[in-house]
């Protein structure tokens, strides 16, 4: 039996004629009598996917000619075979994500128009949903970009499982995805579905062998009513989703025309928010915080306001979440710390009773890779007043995010001798056990508690925890929003160490709080 004894040539990487020959070939092709062949390799990207064979009559010699043609053959098969793999591979990377091998943009609007054709033809519904992972650059900012990396994977498989076949999962950019739902009869459908994908997204991640959780904010747009152009339908539910964003995260909604409005209001405002910083239209005011056993004002809390030339006096709800969202929060918290600062040693330069600044920081104040122990340092150097005149306030999400760098920041603070207090405690999820790790000193009981705390028996008993646990970590406990006598009453008895609220004053001017302080001295 003869052997076939072609394609000896692929580790060479080259193709190359061989020199084999079969003399007593035993396939027999009709017409063919007995024969031997001779063969080339067909490479593709220097692998060998096959041979070319040339059937010849037995004694036949062969020709130069012969092996030319039948190398140009290899040649230009593998040539071909291998632009046709190139075309596709291209159209695969124009087409999808590079991470997740999810659908790109571009994909995402193909896949779209046929949707919206379909549906138009059949008379179905059909649901866009913009989905942004809430706060994503933190992770990406404190955890490195490759755990970042891993996580939109996760997130990508999590979304690909929650969903039908038939549904399209897309990544649009960073921690941008959307989903197309199709053959939908109604509004409810898509809801769920939603619903479904931010309780998916909320089971706990490994990242670096801890586990983390997130959220999403979804934005919702649905075709017919909302639009039948994909461009428009893409934007209707990315309008949504910052609506999302901007009532809380974590929640999915529905697109509807008045949010377009709202969203160029928004725009404005940061437009004139920005100018604002730039001609110093931030003004701090201060709330006096009490020493509840003396009635003696030991510290001030600082709070913005924006003097809008037009609009008068804005609150933070106003604008602080348009400062977070845009960056805006850095040079934001800037000023208000460089005032404070300064106008704390005004005070004391008039001669009035030191006191502490309490300054707000907000999460997002870290989570723009900025660091702002290093600018807390600075202002403390610029104004000059000494590092124990100040406090910081955090939230107390600011510090669950158990971070190296964040627990390394709070040190330094610490180590300057700058305190630290959270702030709305107990809104967040944090136990007293996991902050005593924490260099803190202070806590803030949420104004949600005091509010209630006459009438709400599991407010009184929260409340007489928090004070009483905080007093085993050596903590001191200050509630914010007293506005009754009988509020300040029971905090009293249950040992709280400092009050602020209206009962005492609202956040007033500076002027006006030299004037209180003043009153405390004569
Ligand atoms: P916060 O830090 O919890 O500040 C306390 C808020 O409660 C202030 O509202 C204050 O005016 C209000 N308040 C104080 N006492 C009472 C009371 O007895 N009753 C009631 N109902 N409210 C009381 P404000 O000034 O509107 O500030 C709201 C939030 O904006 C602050 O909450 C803080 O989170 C944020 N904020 C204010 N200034 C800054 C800032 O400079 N930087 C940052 N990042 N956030 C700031
Ligand atoms: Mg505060
Ligand atoms: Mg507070």
């Amino acid at each position: 039996m003869g052997s076939c004894l072609c394609g000896q040539s692929a580790s060479t990487g080259k193709v190359i004629f061989t020199s084999a020959m079969d003399a007593s070939h035993e396939v027999n092709y009709e017409g063919i009598g007995a024969h031997g062949h001779y063969c080339v390799p067909v490479k593709v990207e220097g692998r060998v996917i096959g041979v070319i064979n040339l059937y010849v009559e037995e004694g036949h010699e062969r020709t130069a000619l012969e092996e030319d043609f039948l190398v140009s053959a290899a040649n230009t098969l593998s040539g071909i075979i291998e632009r046709k793999r190139m075309e596709e591979k291209l159209e695969y990377m124009a087409n999808n994500d590079a991470l997740t091998g999810l659908p790109n943009r571009v994909l995402f609007f193909d896949r779209l128009g046929h949707e919206i054709k379909s549906s138009t033809r059949y008379g179905y519904m059909l649901g866009v949903l913009y989905i942004d992972i809430d706060n994503f650059k933190l992770i990406n900012d404190t955890m490195g970009h490759d755990a970042g990396d891993r996580l939109i994977k996760s997130i990508a498989d999590r979304l690909l499982k929650s969903i039908r076949e038939s549904d399209t999962v897309s990544r649009m950019s960073g921690d941008e995805f959307t989903v197309i739902l199709s053959n939908v009869s109604n509004v409810n459908q898509i809801e769920i579905v939603s619903n479904k994908l931010l309780t998916a997204l909320k089971e706990p991640y490994d990242v670096n062998g801890q586990a983390h959780t997130l959220t999403a904010s979804i934005g919702i747009s649905v075709f017919p009513s909302d639009s039948s152009s994909a461009g428009e339908l893409l934007k209707h539910a990315d309008t949504a989703m910052s609506h999302a964003k901007n009532a809380g995260k974590d929640i999915c909604m529905l697109f509807n025309p008045e949010m377009d409005e709202t969203l160029n209001k928004r725009i404005a405002l940061e437009k004139e928010l920005r100018l604002a910083i730039e001609r110093d239209e931030l003004v701090v005011h201060y709330q006096p915080q009490i020493d509840i056993s003396t009635g003696r004002i030991i510290g001030a809390e600082a709070l913005v306001r924006w003097q809008h030339p037009q609009k008068g006096l804005l609150y933070p709800d106003k604008f602080i979440t348009i400062a977070e969202d845009t960056g805006l929060i850095i040079p934001l918290g800037e000023q208000v710390l460089y005032k404070s600062c300064k106008q704390n040693i005004a005070w004391q330069n008039e001669g009035l009773p030191p006191i502490i600044v309490a300054v707000n920081v907000s999460t997002t104040q870290i989570s723009w890779n900025y660091d702002l122990a290093d600018m807390v340092f600075d202002v403390l150097d610029k104004t000059k007043m000494p590092p124990g005149y100040l406090e910081l306030e955090i939230t107390e999400s600011f510090c669950m995010q158990n971070v190296d760098s964040t627990v390394s920041m709070l040190h330094r603070f610490n180590a300057r001798g700058i305190q630290v207090a959270i702030d709305d405690f107990g809104t967040g999820y944090s136990s007293l056990s996991y902050l005593k790790h924490l260099p803190f000193k202070k806590l803030k009981v949420d104004r949600s508690f005091v509010n209630e705390i006459t009438r709400n028996q599991d407010d009184l008993t929260i409340v007489k925890t928090i004070i009483d646990m905080s007093h085993n970590l050596r903590l001191k406990v200050i509630a914010e929003g007293v506005e009754t006598a009988e509020q300040l009453e029971i905090l009293r008895a249950l040992g709280c160490d400092e009050v602020q609220g209206y009962l005492f004053s609202k956040p007033v001017t500076a002027e006006k709080f030299a004037a209180l302080l003043k009153d405390e001295g004569g």
